[in-house]
This record gives structure tokens, C-alpha cells and sequence, in this order.
């Protein structure tokens, strides 16, 4: 059942379950999510997935997946905290939510700042969703009908392991993927994140159908939240001298933030993925991925920059994490085909260079 076919078959086997009804809370699309950029942020230097990722590592990246959902949705007359379960509220969304309040944390509270608010606090409620995911969704994800399919991890525990298990010393806390099943994920993360993130759209329209009449529960889920990166805006167009990412002129108005990795590939909002750029620069970029040397010249940048974004990071409680950031620009860029379009500027595309990338990447901050 676990042999590899092919990209097709993998495809295949994720719309199965991304169809099986079998799921009461929205666990699945986070999990799938939370591996696909697990996988993106762990390329290794040739842009391969990772062979395995842990508990703990997914359980971060499920806590972060939630942070915003957690906030309370504007109907216009009334506010409320969306439904993510079929039945009350999903134990990971209180877990956050409880959090949150005993921190004192406020609406818009950054994750950056939940961390320092209280770091024992913090460990604890990664620790408790990790227990969820591995009670709940990790033994049941790969399951169809009243078969297992497993196509994407191997773990070495069942539906039936008790929380005494989970904290006993024999607990293995890895999740193996099986044959080239991380690869996949990274090299369909651009058409798998839409699907996914729309389906978990619609579930959660389900759920809290009673409040909803129109929506924008999708921009509320899953958009860029542009007030909060403006605040980052005066330091970042210092620190640029001024001038346009994409085109080096002058900023004169209209200036904004553009997420180097577009917003739809990878969800980052790390200081280390943000560029000043035109109002029109940005809107001829869309979601697309900028060309080879755009690439170079954001390696350079980083590399230049390190010391100023790092401060800038801190003075704003804002996000860092330049190996991330770069592991997935690694992940995306090396696995292009040779014919794919990158925007260059205004109408202009290319195709991607594989030395210039190379020497871009070597050329940024190193891993540790
Ligand atoms: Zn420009």
C-alpha cells in the first residue's frame, strides 16, 4: 500500500482525504498544511524535503496556523469566535484562546509577543496541542472508509494511545515520510495550499452557518493582515535608502510592503520576507515568484542586512527566522521546472536561472 506512485498517485490519495467525512473539527487541513511547510522550511540545500519532522516541530506550526483564527470575526452587529468542530468549539482553538487570555494578550497580539509573555505558559500549550494532534488527527488522517492509507508518514502509534504513553520515555515522536511523499508536498505546495485552504474555508462556513451570511471568513482565515506589517513600513524603507526593491527608483508615494515569497506560496510575514516596493511594482508582481535576479539581489540584501532587520525585528516584536525564510525559497525556486515564467518587472518575465540561484543561495545566511 506504501509504494511510491508517482506524483499522480500522491495527488490522487490527498483529494481522497481531503474528501473523507470522517473529520468533526478542521484538524486535517491544518496537519496537511503544518507538513507542507515543514517540509518547505527543511529543504535541504538541493531544495529535497526533509525525511522526517516531529511532533513537537508540527505542533508549532498548528499553534501559529490558528493564532489568527482564534480572533474574534467582525459581523458588523455582533463579534464572534468561528466554530472549527461540528460539536462546541476544537480543543486546540480553546487551548490558544485560554492562552491567550491568561497572557493577557490582546487582539492582534503577534505570536512573537505571545512567546515572551509567558514562556512556561507558552511551552505548555505547545505541549498540550501536541498531545491533541497525536490523540487525534496524526492516527486518523491516513484513514479511508475503514482502511488505512497511509501515503505520506509512517508513525509508531495507534488511535489507541493514552496520554500516559505519550509522556512515557517510549514514545517516538516522528513522523517518517513515506517513500517521496515530502518531496510532493513541496513540489505541490503552490496548487495544494489553495485547495486546501478553501476547503477549510468551506468547513468552517459549515460549522457557523447560523452567523454567516455573506463571507469573508477566507480573507479572515487565511489573508495578509496589512495594518500590522505597516507598522514595520518607515524603518524598511530606511533601510532600502528609499528606494524600490524591484526597480531601485526613488519611493516617492505610495509605497508598500511586498512579501518576496508571494503570500499565496507561503504564508510569511518574517522581516526577512518583506521588501519595499511601488505601489505599481507590487501590483505587477501579484502572487507571482520574482525571476532569478530578484532572487540574487534579496540574497545580497539579507546578507548586508542582517544586523538592521534583526534590530528593527526586535524594536517591533516583529517575526525573524532567515533560515526558514530561505529554506522554503530553496524548496520553491529549486523545484521549478526549467520553462516556469518569474516576473521580472512590469509585463517581463524569465525563466529560472539555475547557477544565479545557486550562487544566490550559497551566498545567504547559512544554515546552522
Ligand atoms: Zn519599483
Amino acid at each position: 500500500m506504501s509504494e511510491d506512485r508517482g506524483v499522480v498517485g500522491f495527488t490522487e490519495n490527498l483529494l481522497t482525504i481531503l474528501d473523507e467525512g470522517r473529520f468533526t473539527a478542521t484538524y486535517k487541513f491544518a496537519v496537511l498544511l503544518g507538513l507542507m511547510d515543514l517540509c518547505l522550511e527543511r529543504s535541504t540545500e538541493s531544495g529535497s524535503a526533509p525525511t522526517s519532522v516531529t511532533t513537537v516541530q508540527l505542533a508549532e506550526k498548528i499553534v501559529s496556523l490558528y493564532w489568527t483564527h482564534v480572533e474574534e470575526f467582525d459581523l458588523g452587529d455582533q463579534k464572534v469566535v468561528l466554530t472549527q468542530n461540528n460539536t462546541g468549539q476544537a480543543e486546540i482553538v480553546s487551548l490558544i484562546r485560554d492562552y491567550r487570555s491568561r497572557a493577557r494578550l490582546g487582539p492582534g497580539a503577534l505570536l512573537t509577543e505571545a512567546k515572551l509573555a509567558d514562556g512556561e505558559g507558552f511551552k505548555a500549550l505547545l505541549r498540550n496541542v501536541e498531545w491533541k494532534l497525536v490523540e487525534m488527527p496524526l492516527p486518523r488522517l491516513q484513514l479511508v472508509g475503514t482502511g488505512a492509507l497511509p501515503f505520506i508518514y509512517q508513525i509508531g502509534w495507534d488511535e489507541s494511545i493514552s496520554k500516559r504513553e505519550f509522556n512515557g520515555p517510549d514514545f517516538h515522536n516522528t513522523l517518517t515520510f513515506i517513500a517521496n511523499a515530502g518531496d510532493h508536498l513541496v513540489q505541490l505546495a503552490g496548487l495544494l495550499r489553495p485547495i486546501i485552504q478553501a476547503r477549510w474555508v468551506t468547513l468552517v462556513q459549515q460549522f457557523n452557518r447560523e452567523h454567516l451570511r455573506d463571507s469573508h471568513v477566507a480573507e479572515f482565515l487565511f489573508g495578509v493582515d496589512r495594518t500590522a506589517t505597516l507598522r514595520l513600513l518607515p524603518d524598511l524603507r530606511e533601510l532600502q535608502d528609499n528606494r524600490c526593491f524591484y526597480c531601485d527608483s526613488r519611493v516617492t508615494a505610495h509605497p508598500e510592503i511586498d512579501h518576496f515569497i508571494p503570500w499565496a506560496r507561503y504564508p510569511d510575514n518574517g522581516i526577512d520576507n518583506l521588501v519595499v516596493a511601488h505601489d505599481r511594482c507590487n501590483g505587477a508582481k501579484k502572487a507571482f515568484l520574482a525571476c532569478s535576479d530578484h532572487v540574487r539581489h534579496w540574497a545580497e540584501k539579507l546578507r548586508r542586512d542582517t544586523s538592521d532587520l534583526a534590530a528593527i525585528a526586535q524594536k517591533k516584536s516583529w517575526a525573524r527566522h532567515p533560515e526558514r525564510t530561505l529554506g522554503v525559497a530553496r524548496g520553491i525556486y529549486f523545484n521549478l521546472p526549467p520553462d516556469a515564467k518569474l516576473w521580472r518587472a512590469g509585463r517581463l518575465f524569465a525563466h529560472p536561472e539555475r547557477a544565479v540561484l545557486t550562487s544566490a543561495f550559497n551566498l545567504a545566511v547559512p544554515r546552522s
